[in-house]
């Protein structure tokens, strides 16, 4: 009896898990990693997302884009692709993305999920536009990359979010062209504090925080 009762209560379990995990494609190494961080963005539970290892990606360790063919279709019905490369970039040792301590991995997918959260409220014509001006402008890099972030540390990441840039900053095997980059695009940990002061203040005063 105790045993059918579990049973029952298992099943049902999996019933009511099934569905969101069929959203979100996850190669088993990284598969905790990512569904800690899916878990502060409840929003994406219905969202399709793929995680996919690539070689190599230029200029990046991971990059979160919609898929292709989605642009074509409306955006509730939009999926997501978010491409984690195999080694991260480094002056003269091989690096691998998994091998990477998993709260900083952690951090990293919470700040590419910050990046559909700020993609799943534009319209295609507008993400077309997003794609190209982050091709050719500077500023508009900065612009996404901070609003990831902010989103990430909005969403309760920041612990993850700081140990993430604190593992690039303080690494002294990355490249130093690649720690430029990360200090130029992305916020600095002092303005995540600054956030996370403002986000608890917010939070004391009972403001709900709409848009950022
Ligand atoms: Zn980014």
């Amino acid at each position: 009896m105790v045993y059918t009762m579990k049973h029952l209560f298992i099943s049902i379990l999996t019933l009511i898990y099934m569905p969101i995990q069929a959203q979100h494609q996850i190669p088993e190494v990284i598969a905790q990693e990512v569904s800690t961080a899916l878990t502060y963005f409840p929003q994406l539970k219905n969202t399709p997302i793929e995680f996919k290892f690539k070689k190599n990606i230029k200029k990046s360790t991971m990059q979160a884009q919609p898929t292709f063919g989605s642009l074509l279709k409306s955006k509730k019905n939009r999926s997501y692709v978010i491409l984690i490369s195999e080694t991260v970039k480094i002056s003269d040792t091989t690096f691998l993305t998994k091998d990477i301590p998993s709260p900083v991995l952690t951090g990293w997918i919470g700040h590419e999920l910050g990046h559909i959260m700020d993609y799943r409220s534009r319209s295609n014509l507008n993400l077309i536009w997003f794609g190209f001006k982050y091709l050719f402008f500077d500023t508009h890099i900065i612009d996404a990359e901070r609003a990831a972030d902010t989103f990430a540390v909005q969403a309760g990441m920041s612990d993850y979010i700081l140990k993430t840039k604190d593992f690039i900053l303080n690494h002294s095997d990355i490249d130093a062209d690649y720690k430029k980059r990360i200090v130029k695009y992305y916020l600095s940990p002092e303005e995540i504090m600054h956030l996370l002061e403002k986000k608890s203040k917010n939070d004391k005063d009972g403001i709900i925080k709409v848009t950022l």
